[in-house]
């Protein structure tokens, strides 16, 4: 697997829109626990209103057809494999990734184990990218802006960790346009 998602809300799942749309694989772990099942979306720019439910099955249905894995797991560990990483599965199935992108929302576990640090009571320490101190590690979403969670946020974070690593893997940098049939 090139890339692993940790986590399926708006963060996780728009950083694996990208990278499927542009050919990479890409598998996101999470059990549809996010927090958009609480909300009420007024402010995410294109959709007057949608219930935060209803905006994740869309959103779903719209990554997995553009090829991303989704898979109902919860991720118990994650560690350094060569020249990537180790997932380790609650069920003890193990995975390996060339990147990961961790999108944990408000609880970052896994974050912690990686010894990834946090900005005083803020989120992780991220560039503007998402990357973290960890090589090949990015961060993104509420983990990373716990003042700051809206799930337009969420998403812009996720995409521009994906475009980075498609960069990355391209060697140049990428732009990911399209334009209609003239
Ligand atoms: C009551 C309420 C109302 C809200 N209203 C709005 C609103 O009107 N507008 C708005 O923009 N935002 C709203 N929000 C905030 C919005 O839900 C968040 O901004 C958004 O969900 C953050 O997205 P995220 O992808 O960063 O994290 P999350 O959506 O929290 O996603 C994180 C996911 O990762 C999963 N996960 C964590 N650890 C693991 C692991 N080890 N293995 C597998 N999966 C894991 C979690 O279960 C979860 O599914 C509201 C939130 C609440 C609670």
């Amino acid at each position: 697997m090139d890339v692993v998602v940790i986590g399926d809300g708006p963060g996780g799942l728009s950083a694996a829109l990208f990278l499927a749309k542009n050919g990479v694989s890409v598998c996101v772990y999470g059990q549809d626990k996010t927090a958009m099942h609480y909300a009420l979306l007024k402010n995410y720019l294109g959709f007057p209103e949608i219930n935060g439910g209803e905006f994740q099955r869309i959103a779903r249905e719209q990554v997995e057809r553009l090829g991303a894995k989704l898979v109902n797991a919860r991720v118990d560990s994650l560690s350094r494999e060569g020249t990537g990483f180790r997932v380790t599965l609650e069920s003890g199935e193990r995975v390996e990734a060339r990147f990961l992108i961790l999108s944990e929302g408000k609880s970052p576990r896994l974050a912690q184990q990686l010894g990834l640090s946090s900005e005083g009571s803020g989120g992780l320490k991220v560039d503007i990218n998402g990357k973290t101190s960890l090589d090949g590690v990015y961060a993104v979403g509420r983990q990373v802006r716990p003042e700051r969670s809206q799930a337009i946020i969420s998403a812009g974070d996720g995409a521009a960790a994906a475009i980075d690593i498609l960069s990355i893997l391209k060697g140049a940098a990428v732009q990911d346009w399209d334009s209609p049939p003239s």
